[in-house]
């Protein structure tokens, strides 16, 4: 027989963690475009495709500063800093920190952002330098380790491709000299996309081996757990076939959660109820991207709780998310082993 859910928490550390994470049921994300100018030109990136990519920039900080009050005022309590690339215009960044203190901003890492700019920051990894030259136009690694050596603010984020799943080992045995932390994500086809990049069968099965390999050789460092790993490589689902993804986007219901408050804004200040998730004109087939994820797993809390197993999953699901987005965070041990 199924375990009730007061029964579930009554285990001494499922209990704890529900504690730990239903604190932070407040949050309520919306994302933002801050520019539609980016230092690289990477081969398959959502941005560049679709109709946000020819936005007018808006770079007056009163306008933002007007739309993040609005914003704060519509009960959003954290932000998501996106683009094209947002460290080229750190003024805005530091003008929706000053309005709503909480949020993560997602960069390519080549330029650092000023210390009182207190977001999370997800600086974006796809392989080893070659690859990086190959598929972005320039090495990154060097640069981006520059930058962050030592800043709490900074996750990186290691997106899986076709090409490059070997590729892994050595990235984060460097984050972890360094010191850095590191969660894994999956390039996830932007619609049309016909690059070499996109996962088939093989591809997802040699990720999951990989990120669980990395996680129980470097604990301290991959911010991660297996169900994440089996969550993004199921081969056969997506994320919105397997959960069924909230997002305004793929969601016609306006009463509740995200279809209910979530927004993505272009950097002309406008947004388009009809297109929006956390990562526009992927195509939502494929989509097995972290961010989506972060989303759309931890809303189906329901679909978790029919075993003390599947609640553990989920709870390692929501504490990874927490630890990646939410700087403060730290994040406990695997529940699910
Ligand atoms: S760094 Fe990000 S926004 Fe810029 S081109 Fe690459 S994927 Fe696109
Ligand atoms: S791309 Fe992913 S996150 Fe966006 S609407 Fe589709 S399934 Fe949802």
């Amino acid at each position: 027989m199924a375990a009730t859910f007061k029964e579930l928490i009554g285990v001494p550390e499922i209990g704890a963690r529900w504690d730990k994470v239903r604190r932070y049921f407040f949050l309520r994300e919306s994302t933002y475009d801050m520019t539609r100018r980016c230092n690289l030109r990477c081969d398959g990136c959502y941005y560049y495709e679709g109709a946000k990519q020819h936005a007018k920039d808006e770079s007056d900080p009163a306008k933002w500063r007007t739309l993040f009050e609005a914003e704060k005022e519509r009960g959003i309590t954290f932000v998501v800093l996106a683009g094209a690339e947002p460290s080229l215009v750190p003024e805005l960044c530091r003008v929706c920190y000053d309005v709503i203190p909480l949020g993560c901003i997602a960069s390519n890492g080549l330029k650092p952002f000023p210390k009182e700019i207190g977001y999370r920051i997800h600086v974006s990894v796809w392989g080893d330098d070659e690859e990086s030259k190959r598929f972005r136009g320039r090495a990154c690694l060097d640069q981006q380790l520059a930058n962050v050596a030592g800043d709490d603010r900074i996750v990186f984020v290691y997106t899986f491709t076709k090409r490059n799943v070997d590729q892994a080992d050595g990235v984060v045995a460097r984050i972890a000299e360094a010191g850095g932390r590191i969660t894994f994500n999956m390039f996830s086809p932007p619609v049309g996309y016909e690059g070499e990049l996109a996962l088939d069968a093989g591809a997802f099965a040699a990720v999951r081996a990989k990120m669980e390999s990395l996680l129980v050789r470097h604990p301290k460092t991959v911010l991660f757990s297996r169900y994440n790993a089996e969550a993004h490589t199921d081969p056969e689902r997506s994320l919105h076939a397997r959960y069924h993804c909230p997002y305004p986007r793929c969601n016609p219901d306006t009463r509740l959660g995200l279809g209910r408050s979530f927004r993505q804004y272009r950097s002309d200040l406008t947004w388009d109820r009809s297109v929006s998730c956390c990562v526009p004109d992927t195509d939502c087939a494929d989509c097995r991207h972290y961010a989506a994820g972060s989303a759309i797993v931890t809303a189906r809390m329901a679909q978790h709780v029919g075993s003390e197993e599947s609640f553990r999953k989920w709870l390692d699901y929501v504490d990874t998310y927490l630890a990646v987005w939410v700087r403060g965070y730290e994040k406990g041990e695997n529940l699910y082993k």
